[in-house]
């Protein structure tokens, strides 16, 4: 029986989207289902949480906010203005404007590449068929040979806080406040509470962060961690850490939330309380009964290396399933999936996925923690190098954090690195370069960086490795 499409991709974010395109160019009828609207509510806009509510839109707001702290800081350069200010209407236009630019550019990809765009839900059926229920006309069933789920993520709802979108936010919500707060409280010190948190402290609003771990960032290695903590709280983030939010209620002019933090109870009083407590699956009504995918007791999707579900010619990738959840991640995985459905045998390296926080300093790394090394009793010798010691950070004014690379102890082969510091989300690739090519510190030490660059830093920490940085004192 003659087939719609070879392949039915549900969801256009960075992994579906990504997936769809490879598809198509590799000879395949492609359709993407997609549900993503855009910011009224009115049009459909792809690319995921990434393009419309994730990535980008925070990206924009934090540069933003970057350019206006940066005008108020400026008298060392003998640089002074006026009082500055701002307008968050006007910033979050900017933001919508740059979200509308790249989610129609997907529109153009597919219609460039031959992907069929599929506004509305998708669910798997049996195998080799797809319920489409479109945002607007009747429901379908389509058939194909294969399927992508790609259907990503949705914020965690804490159970005795659901979200109002009117004071108790998500992260979509923060997104869009026009008017800056006096008072935001974050619950969560992981990668958004850090990121929103400092848009937002940027304008002046006093920012509260509540943490339930006794550490920021849990998933950072802990050398970049304390030292983030530090300059956090230097720039004015109040970070409480061990902190157990028991109630909150919201009122029409803020939120009251109650708060134990080291046996002490209190009540603190925001303008809004921005709830990032992590992402969970959107699995929800992806899978019809019987239709035999496995999702486990987190929501994901099961897979194995190569995003096979236990179910032939279903396959799954991104937030929706194990891993980071990140939007390179996704859409490597997109691509490694479209050309093995081409009968290609791409890999994807799962070792050497890149995490970049974009605060101020920016935080980044790639490979092992130190900690996991201690862990996994893999032996390895660690190089350091401030930024405080290289011309270049001096130079503009951006001295805080170091690179630290880790490389074993017997082969010098590249196991971790680590960054905090300026630029860190572009300094990152030497590193994943380097443990790509399976690199020693010997390799990065050897190689010739440009003078005065931030990368020096980088050559620093690998000559470091060996006792034999040039710019800092070496241990003895
Ligand atoms: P998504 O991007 O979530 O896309 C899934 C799509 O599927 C959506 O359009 C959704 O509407 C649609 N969908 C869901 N169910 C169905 C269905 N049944 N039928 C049809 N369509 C469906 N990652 C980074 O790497 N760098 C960053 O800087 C970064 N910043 C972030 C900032 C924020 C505030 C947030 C929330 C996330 C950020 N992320 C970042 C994470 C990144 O956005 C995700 O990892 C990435 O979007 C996952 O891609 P995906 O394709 O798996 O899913
Ligand atoms: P997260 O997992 O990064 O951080 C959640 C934090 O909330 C953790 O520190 C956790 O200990 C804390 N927490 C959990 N329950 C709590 C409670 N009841 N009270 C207080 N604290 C609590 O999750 P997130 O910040 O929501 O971000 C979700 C995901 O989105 C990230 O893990 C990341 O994969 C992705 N993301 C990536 C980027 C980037 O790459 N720059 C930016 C934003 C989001």
């Amino acid at each position: 029986m003659a087939q719609d499409y070879d392949v039915i991709v549900i969801g256009g974010g960075p992994g579906g989207y990504v997936a769809a395109i490879r598809c198509a160019q590799l000879g395949l009828k492609t359709a993407c289902i997609d549900a993503g609207m855009d910011k009224s509510g009115n049009k459909p806009a792809l690319g995921g949480t990434c393009l419309n509510v994730g990535c980008i839109p925070s990206k924009a707001l934090l540069d933003s906010s970057h350019h206006f702290e940066q005008l108020t800081h400026l008298e060392a350069h003998g640089i002074t203005v006026g009082k500055a200010s701002m307008d968050a209407a006007t910033m979050v236009r900017r933001k919508d404007g740059i979200v509308s630019q790249l989610t129609g550019g997907i529109a153009q990809l597919f219609k460039a590449n031959k992907v069929t765009h599929l506004p509305g839900f998708g669910q798997l059926l049996a195998q080799g068929q797809v319920r489409f229920s479109p945002h607007e006309g009747k429901v379908e069933t389509l058939t194909c040979k294969q399927v992508i789920l790609a259907s990503g993520s949705v914020p965690v709802e804490l159970p005795f806080l659901p979200f109002d979108h009117k004071r108790i936010l998500d992260n979509t919500d923060i997104l869009n406040l026009e008017k800056i707060p006096k008072k935001l409280g974050i619950i969560g010190a992981g990668v958004i509470g850090l990121e929103m948190g400092t848009v937002w402290r940027r304008l002046g609003t006093e920012v509260t962060i509540l943490e339930a771990m006794d550490t920021l960032l849990p998933p950072a290695d802990a050398d970049i961690r304390k030292q983030a903590a530090r300059i956090f709280k230097q720039q004015g983030l109040d970070i409480r850490l061990g902190a157990k939010v028991t109630a909150a209620k919201a009122h029409s002019r803020g939120v009251n939330v109650d708060v134990e933090v080291g046996g002490k109870a209190e009540q603190l009083k925001f303008d809004y309380l921005l709830v990032a407590v992590g992402r969970k699956p959107a699995s929800e009504g992806l899978l019809a009964e019987g239709c035999g995918v496995e999702v486990n007791e987190r929501g994901q999707v099961v897979v194995d290396d190569l995003c096979r579900t236990g179910v032939d010619g279903v396959w799954a990738i991104g937030d929706l399933v194990r891993g980071p959840m990140l939007a390179h991640k996704a859409s490597e995985e997109g691509i490694a999936v479209a050309e093995r459905i081409a009968g290609q045998k791409p890999h994807v390296d799962f070792d050497h996925i890149p995490w970049v926080i974009y605060t101020h300093p920016e935080i980044a790394w790639a490979g092992k923690t130190e900690a996991e090394l201690k862990e996994a009793g893999i032996p390895y010798r660690a190089g350091s190098f401030p930024f405080a010691a290289t011309g270049r950070a001096l130079a503009m004014g951006e001295s805080h954090g170091l690179v630290k690379m880790l490389a074993h102890a017997e082969t010098d082969r590249i196991l971790g690195v680590h960054i905090l510091g300026p630029q860190a989300s572009e300094l990152i690739a030497e590193a994943v370069v380097a443990m790509e090519f399976a690199g020693s510190s010997e390799d990065i030490a050897r190689i010739v960086h440009a003078h005065p660059t931030l990368a020096e830093a980088m050559h620093e920490a690998a000559l470091a490795v060996d006792n034999r940085a040039i710019h800092k004192a070496n241990r003895r």
